[in-house]
């Protein structure tokens, strides 16, 4: 471990850099939750609401803090009490073959910082979530979400990481193989979660005949947009805040309706939402998106390789003799602070996607005013910042700011 290691350089400024970068940017986004109500909002936002939001982001904004610096303290301390080189020794007398070992010493670190995690968990949803309202899960589910999410992530990410494992030991073109797979590994999972993972957490049911289901039908025919069903998730029995959500692929989409999306808006602010959704399928919009992912994934994936052959990377973390498994680990410490850095690019195009879903929502019903109204509310009930810093927003939104999507919609 020294300076005139390029791996130990690159880990030390990604990780302590990154914590910094959104350290200011907390602290800037903070300074302008006083300012005041935009004039488009103030229809919508009292005096008291504004005190409520200032409350509300000041508690979420010293959670994220105290998140960050343990994140950042964990991961300095098992850095450099050499605590990865113990593990990848004890890992290696597991005993399992080469590929076992590996999942042995993924699996501990994956478990550990699960079980680090936890009690910020709890904090943000019994803790901040709960003081303002915004929660409805009991511990009960809460527990049982976690323990669903961590057999999940066995099921589904073990057989994929052994046959990582598998291919950086066999084959020169790893990398290439690798990146092949999780692509289209990340393609079944997109179909796989809204049919069999979602509704292992929440409960699907068909919307009851009505104005609301009738509307949403006039509207996908109108827009030659064919739908095969609709149904309601029970979002309300985790939380009050409101969701649109939709899926499908192919000829036929399932469209989804959180509970709490219905309840808190008229037909036609539902239908305006919808039609912004139908509006990213018809723009061609995940496809752009996906492409996007396949190119940062490939990028990873070239650097790994490079990562993986280089002595220097395990050297910068103290491990003595390499293995694949703790070779990924590392890569992935060095890597993730660093990729952060094609979040704007991420978020350049995703921005431009939200202007053009709002643009063709508001051609498809007519009208801007019911999404308009609809985000007003939306912003409102989940006691979001009204005029956040630019720079957090370029680091952190992956939508416009709501004052920029209105003023867009004006001009219409
Ligand atoms: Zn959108």
């Amino acid at each position: 471990m020294s300076l005139s290691n390029p791996w130990f350089v690159v880990a030390l400024v990604g990780i302590v850099g990154w914590f910094h970068l959104k350290l200011v940017a907390d602290f800037l986004n903070l300074s302008r939750l006083g300012n005041d109500v935009p004039e488009v909002m103030k229809d919508v936002v009292t005096p008291e609401d504004r005190e409520r939001t200032i409350a509300y982001q000041s508690s979420v904004a010293r959670l994220d803090v105290v998140e960050d610096g343990l994140t950042l303290a964990v991961t300095l301390g098992l850095w450099w009490s050499g605590a990865f080189g113990w593990l990848d020794a004890r890992a290696a007398s597991v005993g399992w073959g080469t590929i076992g070992n590996g999942l042995w010493l993924m699996g501990v670190l994956f478990a550990g910082s699960s079980v680090l995690g936890l009690p910020m968990d709890l904090w943000r949803t019994f803790g901040v979530e709960t003081e303002f309202g915004f929660n409805n899960t009991s511990l009960r589910t809460f527990l049982m979400d976690r323990l669903k999410g961590l057999i999940l992530a066995a099921l589904l990410g073990l057989p994929l990481l052994a046959l990582l494992l598998w291919l950086f030991e066999h084959s020169p073109l790893a990398a290439l193989w690798s990146w092949l797979l999780v692509s289209v590994w990340g393609l079944l999972m997109t179909w796989l979660a809204p049919r069999f993972i979602m509704p292992l957490f929440h409960k699907f049911e068909p919307m009851p005949e009505g104005e609301l289901r009738d509307a949403i039908l006039k509207l996908a025919e109108r827009l030659k947009f064919p739908v095969a069903d609709i149904s309601v998730i029970d979002g309300s029995r985790r939380s009050t805040k409101a969701n649109a959500f939709f899926v499908g692929f192919g000829k036929t989409r399932r469209i989804a309706l959180f509970d709490t999306l219905i309840q808190g808006h008229t037909t036609d602010e539902i239908v305006a939402v919808l039609a912004h959704e139908i509006g990213h399928a018809k723009l061609g919009h995940v496809p752009r998106q996906i492409i996007l992912g396949l190119v940062l994934s490939g990028i990873m994936f070239a650097l790994l390789h490079v990562g993986l052959h280089d002595q220097r990377l395990f050297s910068a973390f103290g491990v003595a003799h390499p293995s694949v498994a703790v070779g990924m680990v590392l890569f992935m410490i060095v890597y993730s602070p660093w990729s952060r850095l094609f979040d704007p690019l991420v978020s350049l195009l995703s921005r431009r996607h939200e202007f053009e879903a709002d643009r063709f929502a508001a051609e498809s019903v007519g009208s801007a005013a019911p999404l308009v109204s609809a985000l007003k509310k939306l912003s409102h009930d989940h006691l979001a910042h009204l005029t956040p810093h630019p720079f957090y927003v370029w680091l952190h939104y992956s939508h416009p700011p709501l004052t920029e999507r209105l003023s867009a919609m004006e001009k219409l």
